[in-house]
């Protein structure tokens, strides 16, 4: 079967501080589990079904693997609970949903996919979230389902950094990692963009980062789907997903260029850090990152799975430091 328009699946789980003396063993198990992800979601596009299949049968199987910091293994809150978001959104429809501050949902990335589907509102979050999540038929479990003990230190050791003192920025940063998230084409040439997450580890009053928030951290348009990874409070003030897409759809700048100015320029020039995966209506991708490494995978016409962790493994964007600078060329 031929297809008009390539399908391609992207994936991330996470851009942060990633050491190259990772455990192998665990290493193995993320790359497997990415792999997984690949497989399933793209399984979803060869059978023909619509771009945000393909999206949440992937981050579906992220959020069950207890490396990642959504579903099971989200990190700690300041209150030792996991409090977790998620959102999607259709390109073609703009159609979009969203949870935020979940404790009991299994699978955020469905009960954001079933507010989307099922429901008048674009965001539903904590009690509220999770009562129509009941009435979704949307499996609940009990909050020690998504305990891991390597999260529960990583907290113990974010609340003894942090005890009686502002977090310093390096602190920060290392908060966060693990987000994941979904970009995908389908046979109709749609787009579709999602992401789940636990958010930061120790993070406080209910905080919400830009995973959920539709344009932040997540959001896709006709042209063009993203998903971000990384310090959410800078994702949030440049409204960062949204701001890639307008590149592309508004001002036709290539995929690539457009998620390197934000993610590579806009968003450190600031302060913060992180990763995003891009893919535009042709199915070019784009995957940077100003981090040690972003876990990262894509799915095209070769039908197999590939994933990169550090920045020096190849991978089809070319991945960029950072573009030139506008006076030494433009
Ligand atoms: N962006 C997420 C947040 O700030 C964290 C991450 O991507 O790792 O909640």
């Amino acid at each position: 079967m031929t297809h008009a328009t390539p399908l391609v699946l992207v994936i991330h789980g996470g851009a942060g501080v990633i050491r190259r003396d990772m455990n192998p063993a665990k290493e193995k198990a993320v790359r497997a589990a990415m792999s997984k992800a690949l497989h399933d979601g793209y399984a979803q596009l060869k059978a023909g079904k619509p771009a945000i299949d393909a999206v949440t049968a992937a981050i579906t199987v992220l959020e069950d693997d207890a490396h990642f910091n959504a579903g099971k293994g989200s990190v700690f809150t300041h209150d030792g609970k996991n409090e977790m978001d998620a959102a999607v959104m259709e390109g073609e429809s703009l159609r979009a949903g969203a949870v935020a501050g979940v404790q009991r949902v299994k699978n955020p990335i469905l009960l954001a996919r079933a507010v989307m589907e099922h429901s008048a509102h674009i965001m539903l979050i904590g009690e509220g979230a999770e009562a129509f999540a009941r009435e979704q038929g949307i499996t609940l479990v009990d909050p020690a389902y998504f305990r891991t003990e390597e999260r529960w230190q990583q907290w113990q050791k974010a609340l003894q950094e942090d005890s009686g003192k502002k977090p310093h920025d390096d602190q920060a940063a290392a908060k966060h990692f693990g987000t994941v998230g979904a970009v995908a084409l389908d046979s109709a040439g749609h787009l579709a963009a999602g992401t789940s997450t636990g958010g930061m580890t120790d993070k406080r009053w209910g905080r919400v980062g830009d995973s959920p928030i539709i344009g932040a951290g997540t959001y896709a348009n006709a042209w063009c789907a993203v998903s971000g990874t990384g310090w959410g409070e800078f994702y949030l003030r440049t409204v960062a997903a949204h701001e890639i897409c307008m590149k592309v759809s508004l001002l036709g700048e290539p995929v690539q260029r457009a998620a390197a100015e934000v993610i590579n320029q806009e968003i450190p020039s600031m302060g913060g850090n992180g990763g995003a995966i891009a893919l535009d209506a042709n199915g070019n991708i784009a995957m940077p990152f100003n981090t040690d490494g972003m876990f990262r995978g894509w799915i095209g016409a070769d039908g197999v799975p590939h994933v990169a962790v550090y920045d020096d493994e190849p991978d089809p964007t070319n991945h960029q430091p950072a573009p030139a600078a506008p006076s030494s060329t433009e």
